[in-house]
């Protein structure tokens, strides 16, 4: 069984990235700069951003992180946002998500320039990613994707079932692997909290992403032997044993999957990292648009 790790196809993303910042460098141009803004102090949110500025330094990318009070306004909120969008210098923009309550979490996706929406999520980028036009592919799948080139996972005619239809997840990834791209032309099963007979269609999948934040939820009797299974789950458990007090857990039972699967993504150390190589593929594209206006 081959372990689709996270850490070896996002050190190869990573590395090129590298490579193309220092190469820009050289020739006295200034590196790709991407802009995080984020709102509270929600413990997972701080880290994932964390980890977001720690890998741009690490492919020589510059890195605003813009952090404001919980209870900052929309308004507020918005004309940060205009202000980036104004400046040259900044290529992509993400707001950590979610937002709190108080904040219209789709009219802050709609604010930012689509030419800086990094994480893909804005309106006219899903538009051009259903239409197959070129976009910035939301993060997660495209890390996804960018898993699956890495290890040569063949999807080209296969059963894909998605679990989960989210707007950052489950809906692009379905829409992508559907697509006539390289790592595309699957049938697709997209699931969600109402699909009756989940079992029955999981067992009739190739690949399953499961993206539904219920740990352990895919288990054996759910999966045909063979089958490639991507984990996108990320659930803080709280376990007293752990020194900090969760453990992290994905969406399937793992030691289950093994025993069946042909090749699987281990949580952490599989997708969570290939977002994070996403989104910076995703930066570079940003930048290297705004250079050639
Ligand atoms: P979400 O939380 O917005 O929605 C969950 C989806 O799962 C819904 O579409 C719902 O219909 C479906 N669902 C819930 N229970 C179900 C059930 N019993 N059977 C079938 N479908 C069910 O989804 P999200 O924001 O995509 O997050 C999903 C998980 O992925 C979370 O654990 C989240 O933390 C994780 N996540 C990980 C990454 C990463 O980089 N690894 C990125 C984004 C999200």
């Amino acid at each position: 069984m081959l372990i689709l790790d996270g850490k070896i196809a996002s050190a190869a993303v990573k590395a090129t990235l590298l490579a193309q910042t220092q190469a820009l460098t050289t020739e006295g141009k200034r590196a790709p700069h991407l802009a995080a803004i984020l709102v509270g102090n929600n413990g997972a949110s701080e880290t994932y951003v964390a980890s977001k500025v720690k890998n741009c330094e690490e492919t020589g990318f510059e890195s605003t992180l813009i952090r404001l009070d919980v209870a900052v306004s929309e308004k507020i909120l918005l004309d940060k946002i205009i202000e980036l969008n104004n400046n040259p210098s900044i290529d992509g923009i993400l707001v950590q998500l979610p937002l709190p309550k108080h904040i219209d979490e789709a009219k802050v996706i709609e604010t930012i320039n689509p030419a800086k929406d990094v994480d893909g999520f804005h309106p006219a980028n899903v538009g051009r990613l259903v239409q197959g036009l070129p976009t910035f592919i939301p993060a997660t799948p495209y890390g996804i994707l960018l898993m699956l080139a890495h290890f040569d996972i063949p999807t080209k005619g296969k059963n894909a079932v998605v679990i989960g239809r989210s707007n950052i997840v489950g809906r692009p990834m379905s829409i992508l692997l559907s697509s006539n791209i390289p790592q595309g032309n699957c049938t697709v099963t997209l699931c969600h909290s109402h699909t009756k007979n989940l079992k029955e269609i999981c067992l009739e999948a190739d690949i399953i992403i499961a993206a539904l934040g219920v740990p352990n939820f895919l288990t054996c009797d759910m999966i045909k032997p063979g089958a490639v299974i991507v984990d996108v789950g990320i659930t803080r458990v709280e376990d007293a044993t752990a020194k900090k007090g969760f453990r992290i857990k994905g969406d399937v039972n793992y030691e289950e999957a093994c025993a069946k699967a042909s090749a699987i993504t281990p949580v952490p150390g599989g997708v969570g990292l290939m977002t994070i190589a996403g989104l910076l593929k995703n930066t570079m594209k940003a930048f290297e648009a705004s250079q050639n206006k």
